[in-house]
């Protein structure tokens, strides 16, 4: 475990309102409390919350809804935003896609676009108050600046950069709201599109459209594709051709075939998440063993890892032991991830650099 901390990794598909900390949502709630509001949940719903662990697919939806009640206004998102960069900086991923949805909430005079705003402004605070940063600052500002080591860029410890969700409950013009207004903070560091959601909801008929838009406008698309069992739609997904594909636990045989012999997309698994959610029976029975023995592009994630209480170094670690993987297997897995970001042809040489650099360290 500790070597997969050491690990320099890539995160392709954590959900910001899932990645939150359990204790920042019952912190949120006592600032609440204590400005005299009526809570939004009853303690038995913020302990179903807080309490990582088992739940289906369908209770993992209803438990998003409860967190989006609970983080309404936009110093919570930024607050949120903040604490996730510093936690997967923590757990040394040196390039995060962060994901989430923008909302429009009229009572707290938020807009979709105030809402990626208030993330934005998040994901820029949490990386000036990362440790070696601020530690790097303060050096700089002591007596003698002069002989004080050069700050590191917060991005030489991880750069960040955001998707935009399209939930399965919006209709064609709120998922094209969502694309342009990623077109237009594409020199903010909107890299992207995802499609995700609750995947019993909606048809694709409603976001191809807008999907196509966002390919057009040169964004990145990922689709949450196959999560339940639906090879119609899983199909017109992979006719789609997606940059990206999230989870792909129900494919049957027709459809695994035609992934593996397509242009090879990628696959964010997300080893917990689908088992928590016995999307997949266990770790070892998990697709990833196949598609990894096939040689099809792979990146490891975590999916939503406030809500289920893991790390992408845990995420390594599982891996690695329920594939047995050696740590240059792990390596390799994290290495070739870099291929797979939204973040460009620089960034991508950029993070080559820095994990061969750190090769020999590690091996
Ligand atoms: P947000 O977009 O930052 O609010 O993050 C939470 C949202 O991400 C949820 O409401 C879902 O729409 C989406 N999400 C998180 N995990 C999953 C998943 O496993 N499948 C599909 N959608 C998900």
């Amino acid at each position: 475990f500790l070597a997969c901390r050491r690990l320099p990794k890539v995160e392709l598909h954590a959900h910001l309102n899932g990645s939150v900390r359990p204790q920042t949502i019952r912190k949120i709630l006592e600032e609440r409390s204590r400005a005299g509001e009526a809570l939004p949940v009853t303690e038995q719903q913020l302990q179903d919350i807080t309490a990582c662990g088992d739940r289906s697919l369908a209770d993992c939806f209803r438990l998003f809804d409860l967190i989006h009640v609970i983080t309404t206004t936009h110093s919570a998102i930024a607050r949120i935003a903040a604490e996730v960069v510093r936690d997967f900086a923590e757990d040394r991923v040196v390039y995060l896609e962060l994901r989430t949805t923008p909302k429009a909430r009229p009572e707290y005079d938020m807009t979709k676009q105030s809402y990626i705003e208030a993330v934005l402004e998040g994901i820029e605070l949490g990386l000036r108050q990362l440790p070696a940063a601020a530690d790097a600052t303060a050096a700089a500002n002591a007596a003698n600046a002069d002989e004080a080591p050069p700050a590191p860029a917060p991005a030489d410890i991880i750069a960040v950069k955001l998707l935009l969700s399209i939930d399965r409950r919006e209709d064609s013009a709120a998922a094209l709201e969502t694309v342009q207004l990623a077109a237009r903070y594409k020199a903010r560091g909107v890299v992207g599109v995802d499609l995700s959601g609750n995947p019993y909801v909606g048809s694709w008929g409603q976001w191809r459209e807008a999907l196509a838009a966002a390919r057009a406008a040169g964004l990145g698309v990922t689709l949450h594709a196959g999560e339940v069992y639906s090879p119609a739609e899983t199909a017109r997904m992979l006719e789609f051709r997606p940059d990206r594909l999230g989870h792909c636990c129900y494919l049957d045989d027709s459809l695994a075939a035609e992934l593996r012999a397509s242009v090879a997309i990628p696959l964010e698994l997300c080893l917990t998440s689908n088992v928590l959610t016995q999307s997949v029976t266990s770790y070892p029975e998990h697709h990833f063993a196949e598609m990894y023995a096939a040689g099809h592009p792979v990146v490891l994630c975590t999916d939503d890892s406030g809500v289920f209480g893991t790390t992408l170094s845990k995420e390594y670690a599982i891996a690695a032991a329920a594939f047995k993987l050696p740590l240059g297997a792990l390596w390799e897995l994290a290495r070739r991830s870099v291929e797979f970001v939204f973040g460009g042809e620089e960034e991508k040489r950029r993070l080559r650099g820095l994990m061969d650099r750190e090769r020999p360290l590690m091996l």
